[in-house]
């Protein structure tokens, strides 16, 4: 099919970044991959402490962090945090960052040896998504199954056995920002037999009719510049890039990447839609034997009362028991303090009455202050 040489399951390489004598250069590079916000930097603070350096990658707004740990048997690795992302489908310079990082396409950044693909646990189903797109690429990889905790709360049950029989990787259950996990994850890290995922996405026979139609045609004008052994996940995201001109192709395969999109759109104009359920449908079979959902759900106080407070009928009615007990409030139940209030300016002026002669002050004082400042406090019970 392709021009490179290719096989379906190839031996990983392990450690490519060696140099002899061992000491100087990191014997192996581990990339942290996963969605925004599952704890890839906690990770990456926590594996590398000071020893960072943080850049740019030349062309674009993405920070580029790489750092130094050892492993349990003092080796040094290179960790790199790469941008999140939600897939390897990239629709912009920034996110084509950790595809082409991933596909040994940026002459910058050394492809990595080992994917630590770091996962939301309490959202494994979405994270999977980018995680399933690492696995197929053929890198050895450990899943980081991080914020147990919060799985945890959420009732959630994830069977990391069954997640790893499923993946067929290592599965680290992690709570990074408390540093829990990082010792067993660096434990796993220093195995030398990392192994390749046996995760694949199924595609009907004629889907792999056309794929392998549209990778041979690909191969063949030179546009797949990558790692060879996994020229159809290359070809596809070439195709689904829909400004694949940053990738540093000529102009000749250029011109073939869009003649073979253009070939695609008008044989199955749907194309790009069947590529997402289709993972999806994995990702669910991978769900189905590792994670069990809250068996009953507990409802909080918060929730109890919204089922009533936010009710079509019931929500109505406790609104209008509300007005109605306000208003009842003010005009009959408050007539109690207000009588109180009155009583005792009434009593007040009564002494002031019988304190001092009549005359202007004394009317000053009742009619005036006195009276000025009851009509006033009067009022406060209703307000
Ligand atoms: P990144 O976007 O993947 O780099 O994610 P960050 O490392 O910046 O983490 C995002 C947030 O999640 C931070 O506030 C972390 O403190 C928090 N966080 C990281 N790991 C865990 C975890 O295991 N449990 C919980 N509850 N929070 C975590
Ligand atoms: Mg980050």
């Amino acid at each position: 099919m392709a021009e490179k040489p290719s096989s379906p399951n190839p031996e990983p390489p392990i450690a490519t970044t060696a140099t002899p004598g061992g000491g100087k250069a990191p014997k192996k590079t581990f990339a942290l991959i996963g969605n925004p916000n599952c704890g890839k930097t906690t990770l990456f603070n926590s594996l590398t402490g000071m020893r960072q350096k943080v850049g740019n990658y030349p062309g674009v707004t993405v920070e580029r962090k790489e750092g130094e740990c050892f492993s349990q048997h003092g080796e040094r690795f290179r960790i790199i945090d790469l941008p999140g992302s939600y897939s390897l489908n990239a629709h912009s310079p920034d996110e084509a960052v950790l595809r082409d990082v991933l596909l040994g396409r940026r002459a910058d950044t050394v492809r990595p040896d080992v994917a630590l693909c770091v996962v939301d646990a309490s959202n494994l189903e979405r994270n999977l998504f980018l995680t399933s797109q690492v696995l197929e690429l053929g890198l050895p990889t450990i899943l980081v199954l991080n914020m147990v905790d919060v799985a945890e709360e959420r009732g959630f049950k994830i069977d990391v056995d069954g997640l790893e029989e499923a993946l067929g990787i290592p599965v680290i259950a992690c709570r990074a920002h408390q540093g829990v996990g990082i010792t067993e994850l660096k434990l796993a890290m220093s195995r030398s037999d990392i192994p390749v995922s046996k995760f694949e996405v199924q595609y009907t026979e004629a889907w792999n009719r056309i794929w392998d139609q549209a990778t041979e045609k690909l191969a063949k004008s030179g546009a797949l510049h990558g790692v060879g052994s996994r020229d159809r996940l290359e070809a596809i995201y070439l195709l689904t890039d829909h400004d694949p001109s940053h990738y540093g192709l000529s102009k000749e395969e250029l011109a073939k990447v869009k003649e073979v999109r253009e070939e695609l759109d008008t044989q199955k104009p749907q194309w790009e839609e069947t590529l997402a359920p289709a993972r999806y449908e994995a990702i669910q079979k991978v769900c189905d034997l590792s994670v069990r959902p809250p068996e009953e759900y507990q409802p909080s106080l918060t929730d109890r009362l919204d089922a009533v407070l936010l009710h079509w009928l019931w929500g109505w009615v406790t609104l209008a028991v509300i007005m109605v007990g306000m208003f009842s409030l003010i005009f009959s139940y408050a007539d109690i303090p207000m009588g109180w209030i009155e009583g005792t300016f009434a009593w007040l002026a009564d002494r002031v009455r019988g304190m001092m002669g009549p005359g202007e002050f004394r009317d000053l004082l009742i009619d005036g202050a006195l009276e000025g400042v009851s009509g006033v406090l009067v009022f406060l019970p209703q307000i």
